[in-house]
Order: structure tokens, then C-alpha cells, then sequence
């Protein structure tokens, strides 16, 4: 991850001056600003993670490069939150592959054509279906990559929907032939499609997603309909001035506002900007892959918001996120933000 102030710590750690050298990077950084801390004791990581927390700064990334331990922290909370008292585990995400037809140049889990598939499977879909429905899940989100590269999408949504109202986040490009056909036998009533639809016009999404795509995007969404299925439309942006235009398209298109979902862009995957998120800044909502359990659908390719490795059973891996959620409750000063996802 880029940062905007570089720190070289050498070996210093707060017992021995490392505490004015973060105060002299905060005072020459804004609000929003990523610090990098690199440091050859990787010990101090602990220290650092709490003065993260105490301070309002929080820490976004902690790896191991070339030997030496790498910090990154965001100076100030992230913007635009919205509180959300949903409790963890209500909500249920799956990613059912990883792999995409696009390469969309934000993809915050990395996903395009030539990524490796990573299939959770329709046994463990149905699995995991069973199991929820005892563990209070009111609503399923399946993303992919693109859910719809899998011939069995429609055994795997007819499996969730079973369960809870579901709902399928794709680019809507790939409603033709056998997928069509696996759209055809879904219930109305229990299965929303989440298209992504990013701007009024073509430029914006098609500078993102790829040439052609907001043209296809849209003849998926008009596809979804004439099937009869209730369309939501979500679109990633990069300011509030785009969000504020999309919002005016939306409005004209008398898209109702449950059916529209319009967030930042995360600093995760494949983006190279955007908002820097970490575990504090997230409410947890349960998220399953082919690699196990993660704390959030925005970082489902990234070690530090694993939760666990072992998604069964279900009850325990549910447990498992409750218990690194109240551990995170612990830090008084904390407040969990939500970042919209669907
Ligand atoms: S953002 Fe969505 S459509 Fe784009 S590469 Fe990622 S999974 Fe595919």
C-alpha cells in the first residue's frame, strides 16, 4: 500500500523515541493522509497497534518487506460512516469463485480472468445454507469474482434463497445462453440482483471496467427486469461530486432508494487509491470463502481481516468473528464504521 509520509524507524520503539516521531509525522500529514512506519524491531507492532487505536489513527496494513516490518496507518477516521446496529451474523456473505470476466481496476479481492479460480463449491454452499438457518442469518449476499462464470450459480442461489432472502452482486454481462437459463428457474420473490453499474455514462464505468462494459452492464440490467427480477443498482465511485451525479441519474431513472447502493472505492486489491480501511473502521459481517472466514466482504483477499481458516461448523466460525469483534470492542475509544458492500 502507497503511502503518503514514509517514517524509517531504525530500531526505535516507544521506550526509546519512537512516540515524537509519530507526532511529527501526524503534524505534517491531513486528515485522510497514510503514514508508513518501517522498522527493523517487529516487536514494536503490538505498541504501535495501540497507540493506533488510543489515537484515532488507525493502523491499515502490517506486513514484512525485505526483512523489515511495514506499518500503515490512516491519519483520522474514514470518512463518510454511517452507524448500523445490524448484529454480526445477520448478514452472510459467500464468495463463490474469485474469478471474473473484467479486471476492474479497483476490485478490492483482486478477481479478473486470469485470476485462480477459488470455488467454495455447491456442497459447502448447501453446507453452509443448513447451518445458517440456525444461526439467525436474515439475508445472503454471493459475489465472486462474477457469480455467473459458475455453471452450477443456480443450484447455489436456489440454496441460499432457500434460506434467506439472497441476493447476487454481478457486472449483469453474462445473461445470455445456459446462464439465462439458470436466471430463468430462480424465485422472484427471494433472489435481488445487484448490478454494477458505475456512472450515467459510458466513460467513467468503462475507464474502470473496461471498454464496452457500461453498454453491457445496461443491457444486463434490462435483461434482470424483463425476467422479472427486482434489480439493484450499485455503483463504485471516487468523490463525492460523482456520487452526488450518479445520485441525480438514479433520481431521474426513479431508481427507488432500497435499490441503490453507491460507496467509495476501498484501498484494498487491486486499487491504488481510495479509502484505507482496517478491521476498526468495519462492522463485521460474516464472510465465507474457498480460504476460510473473513470479518469483511472489502478485504476477503487479505490476511488481516482472516478470521479463520475453518468455516465449519458454522456456529463456531460465527463465534469466531463475535469474539474478534468484542475483542475490538475492548478499545474504548473505538468506533466501528460500516462500509456499504450492498
Ligand atoms: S469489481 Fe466485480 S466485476 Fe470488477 S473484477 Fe472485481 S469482481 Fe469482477
Amino acid at each position: 500500500m502507497r503511502a503518503d509520509v514514509d517514517l524509517d524507524i531504525g530500531r526505535k520503539t516507544f521506550a526509546s523515541g519512537l512516540l515524537p516521531e509519530l507526532i511529527a509525522a501526524l503534524r505534517r500529514s491531513h486528515p485522510g493522509d497514510l503514514v508508513a512506519v518501517v522498522g527493523d524491531e517487529q516487536s514494536v507492532g503490538p505498541e504501535l497497534e495501540t497507540w493506533c487505536r488510543f489515537t484515532g489513527n488507525p493502523l491499515v496494513e502490517a506486513t514484512v518487506e525485505n526483512g523489515r516490518a511495514r506499518f500503515v496507518f490512516r491519519c483520522g477516521a474514514a470518512p463518510r460512516p454511517a452507524e448500523d446496529n445490524r448484529p454480526v451474523g445477520s448478514r452472510l456473505w459467500l464468495y463463490t469463485n474469485f474469478d471474473c470476466n473484467l479486471r476492474c481496476d479497483y476490485c478490492c479481492v483482486r478477481s479478473s480472468p486470469t485470476a485462480l479460480r477459488r470455488e467454495l463449491g455447491l456442497p459447502r454452499v448447501q453446507r453452509i445454507a443448513r447451518e445458517a438457518a440456525e444461526l439467525g442469518v436474515k439475508e445472503i449476499f454471493v459475489t465472486g469474482g462474477e457469480p455467473f462464470l459458475l455453471e452450477d450459480i443456480g443450484e447455489i442461489l436456489a440454496a441460499c434463497a432457500s434460506v434467506a432472502p439472497t441476493t447476487v452482486l454481478t457486472n449483469g454481462m453474462l445473461f445470455a445462453g445456459r446462464r439465462a437459463e439458470s436466471l430463468h428457474a430462480l424465485p422472484r420473490d427471494r433472489i435481488v440482483l445487484q448490478i454494477s453499474l458505475d456512472s450515467a455514462t459510458p466513460e467513467r464505468h468503462d475507464r474502470h471496467r473496461g471498454p464496452g462494459t457500461w453498454a453491457r452492464a445496461c443491457e444486463g440490467i434490462q435483461r434482470a427486469r424483463a425476467q422479472g427480477f427486482r434489480v439493484r443498482i450499485a455503483a463504485t465511485v471516487s468523490t463525492d461530486a460523482e456520487a452526488d451525479e450518479f445520485g441525480q441519474f438514479l433520481d431521474e431513472e426513479k431508481i427507488a432508494a432500497e435499490d441503490r447502493v453507491i460507496r467509495g472505492i476501498a484501498l484494498r486489491g487491486s486499487a491504488n487509491e481510495g479509502v484505507a480501511l482496517g478491521r476498526a473502521d468495519l462492522v463485521p459481517e460474516v464472510t465465507i470463502t474457498a480460504d476460510g472466514v473473513y470479518w469483511h466482504p472489502v478485504g476477503a483477499d487479505d490476511a488481516d481481516l482472516l478470521v479463520t481458516r475453518e468455516i465449519f461448523p458454522l456456529a463456531e466460525s460465527f463465534a469466531a468473528v463475535r469474539r474478534a469483534f468484542d475483542r475490538e470492542g475492548e478499545h474504548a475509544n473505538k468506533l466501528a464504521r460500516i462500509f456499504n458492500c450492498a
